[in-house]
C-alpha cells in the first residue's frame, strides 16, 4: 500500500504528517520546484514557465497508480483541486472533503458546516483534501522526473490583487475581526493588536463578502479558511457556527465580545465582556 501527495506548493508540512498517519510508503507527485521533505519518493512535474499547473492534470493523472485502499492527499488550493479532480477521475475514486482524521480505510469528515463529525470507511482508493499548513521541513529524497501528456495551455497575463497574500492554515497567532467593527478604519484597531502579538488578520464571512473591508483568503469558517493556530482571538464576532468550524481547533481562544451571551464565548477559553473600542487599546498597549 501507499499514500499519496499531490502538491504544487513547498506548504505541505499537513499532508507530509496525516501521509504519516495512515503508515505506509509515502510518495509525492510535486508540480514544480516546491522542496517537499518527510517523504519516501518523489516524482517530480515540470511546470515549463507561463503553464498553469492546472494544464499538468492529465501528467499527474497518469503517475498515480493508485491502488485499492490507497489513500491520496491533495492540498486544498485551486489549482491542486483541479488535479485533484483529475485524479479521481482516472482512479474512479470518491473526493473527501472537510478531513479530519484519515487512516488506513477509514476517515472522519467534519459535516454540515462542522456540527457534524461523518466517520467513513472505504476499500477504493479515495481522494482527501486537506489544507497544506506550514512549508514542508525535513530532507526531501532524490525525485525522478516524469514526462508525458500535459495540456496545451499557457498564462497570457497575470493581474495580481492588490492584497498581501496571506497563508491562515499557517498562522500560529491570529486576531479575527468581525461585524463588531463598524467602520473599516477601526480595523487598525486589530491590526495594532496584530502587530505587538507576531499575529495575522483574519475576519468572518461578512467583512469579507459582504463590506470587502478584508479579501476572502482571510476569512474563516466552513466555506472560508480552516485554521488551528496556537492562539485565536475572536473580536466583535458572534460564533455562528459557520464561523467556529473554521476555528475549532485552535489551541487557546480569546473572545472579545459586549454582549455576554454570545456563542463565541461556548468555545473560548477566556472572555473579555466589553466594547471592542475600549477593550482592544488597553489590550495592546498592555501587552506593548
Ligand atoms: C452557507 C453559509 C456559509 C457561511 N460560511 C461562513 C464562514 O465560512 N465564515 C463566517 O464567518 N461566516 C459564515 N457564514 C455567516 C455566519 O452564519 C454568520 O452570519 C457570520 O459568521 C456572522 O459574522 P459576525 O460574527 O462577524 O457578525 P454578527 O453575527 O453580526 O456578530 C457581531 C458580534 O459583534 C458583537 N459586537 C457588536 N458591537 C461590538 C462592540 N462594540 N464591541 C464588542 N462586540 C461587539 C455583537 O454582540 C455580535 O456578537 C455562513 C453563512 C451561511 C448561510
Amino acid at each position: 500500500m501507499r499514500t499519496w501527495i499531490i502538491t504544487a506548493d513547498e506548504h505541505a508540512q499537513s499532508l507530509v504528517e496525516a501521509a504519516r498517519n495512515v503508515g505506509s510508503e509515502v510518495v509525492a507527485v510535486v508540480c514544480g520546484e516546491a522542496h517537499i521533505g518527510g517523504v519516501d519518493s518523489i516524482l517530480r512535474v515540470a511546470c515549463p514557465e507561463n503553464t498553469p499547473v492546472e494544464a499538468l492534470a492529465p501528467l499527474v493523472a497518469e503517475s498515480v497508480e493508485a491502488a485499492p485502499g490507497d489513500v491520496v492527499l491533495v492540498a486544498n488550493r485551486p489549482a491542486e483541486r483541479v488535479l485533484a479532480g483529475a485524479v479521481a477521475a482516472k482512479l474512479n475514486a470518491p473526493v473527501f472533503t472537510g478531513v479530519l482524521e484519515i487512516g488506513t480505510g477509514k476517515a472522519k469528515l467534519s459535516v454540515y458546516g462542522g456540527i457534524s463529525v461523518e466517520e467513513v470507511s472505504f476499500t477504493s482508493a479515495v481522494i482527501a483534501i486537506l489544507d497544506g499548513g506550514a512549508e514542508s521541513e525535513g530532507k526531501s529524497p532524490e525525485s525522478a522526473a516524469l514526462s508525458g501528456q500535459t495540456y496545451a495551455a499557457s498564462v497570457t497575463s497575470v493581474e495580481r490583487q492588490d492584497v498581501a497574500q496571506v497563508n491562515l492554515s499557517a498562522a500560529k497567532r491570529i486576531v479575527a475581526a468581525g461585524r463588531g467593527f463598524k467602520d473599516e478604519g477601526d480595523l487598525n484597531l486589530a491590526r495594532a493588536l496584530c502587530e505587538v502579538l507576531g499575529a495575522e488578520l483574519a475576519c468572518s464571512r461578512p467583512l469579507a463578502e459582504g463590506t470587502n473591508w478584508l479579501a476572502r483568503d482571510r476569512y474563516v469558517g466552513v466555506s472560508g479558511q480552516v485554521v488551528s493556530p496556537d492562539l485565536y482571538v475572536a473580536v466583535g464576532i458572534s460564533g455562528q457556527v459557520q464561523h467556529t468550524a473554521g476555528m475549532n481547533d485552535s489551541a487557546l481562544v480569546v473572545a472579545i465580545n459586549d454582549d455576554e451571551k454570545a456563542p463565541i464565548f461556548e468555545v473560548a477559553d477566556y472572555g473579555i465582556v466589553g466594547d471592542l473600542y475600549s477593550v482592544l487599546p488597553a489590550l495592546t498597549a498592555a501587552l506593548s
